[in-house]
């Protein structure tokens, strides 16, 4: 999925889980999850893009991510907790991007690009996102209402 797919499921979870252990195992765990279902991202077609490109892409995404979840949950819980819940949802992605951008292709880069090759859910726009968007939107409900 998206970085900010990925950054707002993380803070749902901090948001709502107020054990830190129990919320960053499953920050860490929602992302290939996530990533089960049909999306699109700023990953696909990366071979054909520009390493700059590629990498302003992510940044941008990363950092809208990041944004959102600060102003959605920022109010909820620690900012600690909530920055680290936001990175482990992230981690996967971000271990990938060493083989992606500088063709660091040895483990344990090539470990997450391969697993993130072989279980992403892929769908063109504008499917891609409406998937992301009622999936995040979905599980934030959900977990509002179980907290
Ligand atoms: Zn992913």
């Amino acid at each position: 999925m998206t970085a900010t797919a990925h950054a707002l499921i993380g803070g749902a979870i901090a948001a709502s889980v107020p054990n830190p252990a129990l919320g960053i195992t499953l920050s860490a765990i929602s992302h290939p999850i996530a990533d089960l279902v049909p999306h699109w991202d700023f990953g696909i077609g990366w071979k054909k893009k520009s390493k700059v490109i590629l990498l302003l892409q992510s940044s941008a995404d990363l950092s809208l991510g990041v944004g959102l979840t600060f102003l959605l949950f920022g109010n909820a819980t620690d900012p600690l907790y909530l920055l680290a819940c936001i990175f482990m949802s992230e981690s996967w992605d971000i271990l990938q991007m060493p083989y992606l951008l500088f063709n660091w292709k040895f483990p344990p880069f090539s470990t997450f690009y391969k697993f993130g090759h072989e279980t992403n859910g892929k769908a063109k726009m504008p499917w891609g996102i409406v998937t992301q968007v009622a999936s995040v939107t979905g599980l934030v409900l959900a977990l509002r209402f179980i907290h």
